[in-house]
Parts: C-alpha cells; sequence; structure tokens
C-alpha cells in the first residue's frame, strides 16, 4: 500500500522502518531534517510536507506528540483533511486527549474520511520490535480497514469501540499503571522500614492478592525482575514525563466526564512533584526514590 508517515520521532520513525520492511511504500514527512534523513535510510520516501506525503496515500499515519499537533497537522485550510485523496484512511497513533481524538474523527467523516485513533503501549521497544499494542476506536469498517497495516507494526490489535475509545482504553490503562506502581513502590518502603527484605515481600505479595504488573513484571527495586528499569539505575524505559502527560490526560477527561478519580489525580500529583525535581527523563518506576525520601537528580 502507499502510506503517509508523519511524526517520526521515537516511535513513528520505527514504525515508519516496519512498514517499509513489511514492502509498504511510505512516504515520510517530520518538521526535523535529522528524522527525515534517518527515515531515507530506513527506505522512506521523503514528502516536502504533510500535504505532500498524504497526496497520493492509501492511509495516512501520523504519530505526534499531543493534541493541539494533532489538531493543526489535520485542520485548517492547510491541512491533511484538504490534501488526502479522497476516501483515504487516517490513522492516529498519537496519545492524545479524547475530545481532539473525537473532534478530529468527526472531521474526517464529515470530509469522507475514514479514521481510527489507534494509540500505542509497548514504547520505543516495541516499536523497533514490531510488538506494539494498539487500541483502536473507530468504525468496524475502518478498523477492519487499518488492521491489516497495523499487523506490520503490532503484534496486539484491540478493537475498543466507536471513535475516541482507543485513547479512552490508553488513559485508563495507565491510570491504573501510575497509582499501581505508586502502591508497589509504598509496600517496598514499608517493609524495608520493618525489616522485611525485598526478596521476601516479593516472593510472598506476587503469589498473592498484592499481585499485580508493577510488581511482577516491573518490579520497582533491583533483584527480583531482572529486566525492569530498577535494575538500571531507573533508565527509561517508560519515563516519568511520559506517565504524567498521560495521567493529566485522564484527569482532563475524568473532569469533563464527571467521573470521580482521586486516586488518579493524587497519582497525578505525585508524578508532577516527580517531574519537578529533575527525574522527569528517569523511568516512571523511580517514583519509589522519591517516597523513600532520597533527592532527586535534577
Ligand atoms: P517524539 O517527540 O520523539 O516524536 C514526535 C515527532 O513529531 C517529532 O519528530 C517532531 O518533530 C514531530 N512533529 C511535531 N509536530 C509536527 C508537525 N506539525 N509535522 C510533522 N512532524 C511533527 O515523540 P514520541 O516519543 O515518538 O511519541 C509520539 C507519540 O507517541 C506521543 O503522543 C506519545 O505520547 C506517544 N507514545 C510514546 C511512547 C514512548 O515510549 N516514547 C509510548 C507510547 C506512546
Amino acid at each position: 500500500m502507499d502510506i503517509a508517515f508523519i511524526g517520526l520521532g521515537n516511535m513513528g520513525g520505527p514504525m515508519a522502518r516496519n512498514l517499509v520492511r513489511a514492502g509498504h511504500a511510505v512516504a515520510a514527512f517530520d518538521l526535523s531534517a535529522d528524522a527525515l534523513t534517518r527515515a531515507e535510510k530506513d527506505g522512506a520516501r521523503v514528502a516536502t510536507s504533510a500535504r505532500d506525503a498524504a497526496s497520493s496515500a492509501d492511509a495516512v499515519i501520523t504519530m505526534l506528540p499531543a493534541g493541539p499537533h494533532v489538531r493543526r497537522v489535520f485542520g485548517g485550510e492547510d491541512g491533511l483533511l484538504t490534501a488526502a485523496r479522497k476516501g483515504s484512511l487516517f490513522i492516529d497513533c498519537s496519545t492524545i486527549d479524547v475530545e481532539s481524538a473525537r473532534h478530529v474523527a468527526g472531521e474526517a467523516r464529515a470530509k469522507g474520511f475514514g479514521f481510527v485513533d489507534a494509540p500505542v503501549s509497548g514504547g520505543v521497544g516495541g516499536a523497533t520490535a514490531g510488538t506494539l499494542t494498539f487500541m483502536v476506536g473507530g468504525s468496524d469498517d475502518d478498523f477492519a480497514r487499518a488492521k491489516p497495516i497495523l499487523v506490520s507494526m503490532g503484534q496486539t490489535i484491540v478493537h475498543t469501540g466507536g471513535p475516541g475509545t482507543g485513547q479512552v482504553a490508553k488513559i485508563c490503562n495507565n491510570m491504573l499503571l501510575g497509582i499501581s506502581m505508586i502502591g508497589v513502590s509504598e509496600a517496598f518502603v514499608l517493609a524495608e522500614k520493618l525489616g522485611l527484605s525485598h526478596e521476601k515481600l516479593f516472593e510472598v505479595s506476587s503469589n498473592s492478592s498484592g499481585q499485580c504488573w508493577s510488581l511482577t513484571k516491573y518490579c520497582p527495586v533491583p533483584g527480583p525482575v531482572p529486566a525492569s528499569p530498577a535494575n538500571r539505575d531507573y533508565a527509561a524505559g517508560f519515563t516519568t514525563a511520559m506517565m504524567l502527560k498521560d495521567l493529566r490526560l485522564s484527569q482532563e477527561a475524568a473532569g469533563a466526564a464527571g467521573a470521580a478519580t482521586p486516586l488518579g489525580a493524587e497519582a497525578t500529583a505525585l508524578y508532577a512533584l516527580l517531574a519537578a525535581r529533575g527525574d522527569q527523563d528517569l523511568d516512571f518506576s523511580s517514583i519509589i526514590r522519591m517516597i523513600r525520601g532520597e533527592t532527586g537528580r535534577g
């Protein structure tokens, strides 16, 4: 297929490379010249603008920082929606606010385009290995069109429902992740103070009701889970800044929907403190250091 790829950063770069490797013709655009040079090396055609990339594409993928970028690239007289080929499919893989996702989906639908919001989890490692999880919001037809493209970049493709529900799934999951990481960290710090070893708490909790992903797959202390960032001095992984972004999106959405998420609000405040003390680029599991009372790196 002819695919336009807009936004070739840490995630979009390797995702576009996997599309090329799968045999798609990829027209790439980014504001960064370095990103374009890398995309060209990976076998993509470098476009002169987002509109140029989209003008001959069957599908247009965007992987941009946040909602305002997506609205800007899609909307207005010089946006993608006035440049793309009739009936083409838009796949927005960025993590953005639910309202922007639904707004852009509505605009695309009104102009006769297909649209799915398809945020991902799996990080740069998953983007590079082609093992991302996609959470896809959109109609059955649009999902059916998007899936054969997404399988070249990911392993698990979940149709979450109508437009915007991919973003909803992403922020609900990451709010839960932020809260559970804080809970696991508090348990380890309490155990330290009371003389229980990390290994013994892990052995008990991973086999009892405290069991969760933050404990068994991403343990915030070194030792029990050798692959977790705690064993690499909290090199990310998934940064504190990214977690804070997703938590803020969850709180924006909770406010708009009238949902009570007191622990989500508390997690947002704690991750804001962690970022403010200079640990924004460390892995988000480094929150245990703040809970322990250690000073930040910034
Ligand atoms: P990034 O900052 O590395 O990449 C974003 C790219 O978009 C940059 O190269 C930038 O130049 C480009 N860009 C910005 N405005 C543009 C425009 N108007 N036209 C063309 N290009 C433009 O970010 P990333 O880490 O690749 O993340 C992208 C999205 O994926 C974000 O929404 C992020 O929340 C989400 N995400 C990231 C991760 C991760 O681990 N990095 C994991 C899951 C989801």
